[in-house]
């Protein structure tokens, strides 16, 4: 029997906080069980030559969307499959009761089994969930969830108190599905997060920041001007502004209950800034800055159609530029997709009514190293930082994802960083029908996914059955 399983052999290995050293990386029963200068080949069954290439440790897509809009089952296979060409090889998806997803409410006891039980043997990537207690007697779930279950990460939603998730509508009570949706609810939530915290666990809270009452008005006076479908006209009608004050909200309750707190997809330069400003307030408090690859690299005015409806919406060019300046100085701890399989038919030809996000975790690692780290600079270190170490530390994966060292789980994403391609949506292999980054050319590319030591992709092409995991937190 052969000492290793794998051996990828030639790479260039690239070390989060560290740097990129020449080494040799060898695996066995899904783990790394070596890395030196040499390895033999004849030691392992099967030999995987890099070539010089760079090889990541796994991407942590730290924010996607299994199931909302269409069933579990089918986006576990299809998306996570997705996430193979981008090179994630965990996902940590977010979930909760209310309309879209399962469509219905009650004790996340009784749902999540469900929910797992919907995934199992069907995602390519390992997946772990967040939760959002969407009523009081969910929030008394927190201990049980993080105890039992190991969900280390909640959500609170600062919109849904006003708006339904495509804001065409105010009867957010039917949305939720809830009892109360306040920030009185959102202290309790906090309260129970801080309480499950421990010195060796950080149990969070993730919060969507947009405020719901300067929506209303904004969105009145938008519509009241004439209604233009543009994705313009949506970044108007909840404007930067609404995350400013939403930010301020979230994090004043976080530094009054200690709640460690993440702020997720910072869209505009207002945001970033808040969350700046927030942090210098509350040098205790621990907060995290999430972006997302679209509002690092979409602008409205270079869209058309509504394919790139989003909450919070795409901003201008200058808004990409200051969240580009928050990933290069630190201010930003992770980048993630959002990913929602969301087709043209669940968009419509209506701005009001279409529903929001769209796929991106093909794109994870290739838009970094096109945009991140070829136009502004980025280390692959730092790369391999902001997409999968900093998630790994922030959700409870640290030493089992998120680093390549002796132990760990051989989660791997080999990059060619001169491979370019032309996005089109038959290469991301997703279930999504179209792509707002459609056209647009991408240099830096996996040419390999390894999964806990097995070759999932290569070439294009996924390798193999689902083998991806639950993993508690
Ligand atoms: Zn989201």
């Amino acid at each position: 029997m052969a000492r290793y399983d794998l051996l990828v052999k030639g790479g260039m290995l690239v070390l989060p906080y560290v740097g990129t050293v020449r080494a040799d990386l060898a695996t066995r029963d899904g783990r790394i069980a070596a890395i030196g200068a040499d390895l033999d080949p004849a030691d392992a069954a099967e030999v995987l030559d890099a070539n010089a290439r760079l090889v990541f440790p796994g991407a942590v897509d730290a924010h996607y969307h299994l199931g909302i809009y269409r069933s579990l089952a089918e986006d576990a296979a299809e998306e996570t499959r997705s996430s193979l060409v981008g090179g994630a090889t965990t996902v940590l998806s977010y979930f909760r009761t209310g309309q879209h997803y399962l469509n219905r409410t009650g004790a996340y006891a009784d749902i999540f089994p469900e929910v797992l039980a919907a995934v199992d043997g069907r995602a390519y990537t390992d997946y772990g969930f967040h939760l959002a207690p969407m009523d009081t007697a969910q929030v008394g779930e927190v201990p049980t969830l993080v105890g039992e279950h190991g969900v280390s990460s909640f959500k609170y939603y600062m919109f849904y108190k006003g708006f339904n998730l495509s804001a065409d509508s105010r009867d957010a009570k039917s949305f939720t599905m809830s009892d109360e949706y306040d920030l009185g609810h959102l202290y309790q939530i906090m309260e129970a997060v801080a309480a499950a915290n421990g010195p060796d666990r950080r149990v969070s809270l993730s919060l969507h920041c947009e405020q719901s009452e300067l929506m209303r008005l904004f969105i009145d006076r938008v519509r009241a001007a004439g209604d233009p479908q543009t994705l313009k006209a949506y970044s108007d009608a909840r404007p930067p502004l609404t995350e400013r004050v939403a930010i301020g909200e979230a994090t004043t309750l976080a530094g009054a209950t200690g709640c460690p707190v993440n702020l997720l997809h910072l869209s505009s330069a207002d945001a970033l800034d808040a969350a700046r400003a927030a942090r210098a307030a509350l040098p205790g408090a621990d907060i995290r800055a999430e972006v997302t690859l679209h509002h690092l690299c979409l602008s409205y005015d270079a869209l058309t159609g509504l394919g790139g409806k989003v909450n919070p919406p795409i901003r201008t060019v200058a808004d990409t530029e200051a969240l580009w300046a928050g990933v290069l100085d630190g201010s930003v701890d992770w980048v993630a997709s959002d990913h929602a399989c969301c087709t043209e038919e669940h968009k419509g030809d209506a701005l009001w009514p279409a529903l929001p996000g769209f796929g991106g975790t093909a794109l994870l690692y290739p838009l970094l190293i096109s945009e991140g780290m070829h136009k502004r600079g980025l280390s692959p270190a730092r790369i391999a930082e902001l997409a999968s170490a900093n998630p790994a530390r922030a959700y409870g994966l640290w030493g089992r994802k998120g680093n390549l060292v002796v132990g760990a789980d051989a989660d791997l994403a080999i990059v060619d960083p001169d491979l370019e391609r032309e996005v089109t949506t038959d290469l991301l292999l997703s279930g999504q029908d179209h792509c707002p980054f459609e056209g647009r050319k991408v240099r830096g590319w996996p040419v390999a996914t390894v999964v806990r030591g097995h070759v999932a992709y290569r070439d294009g092409a996924v390798t193999g059955e689902p083998q991806g995991m639950y993993v508690t937190r």
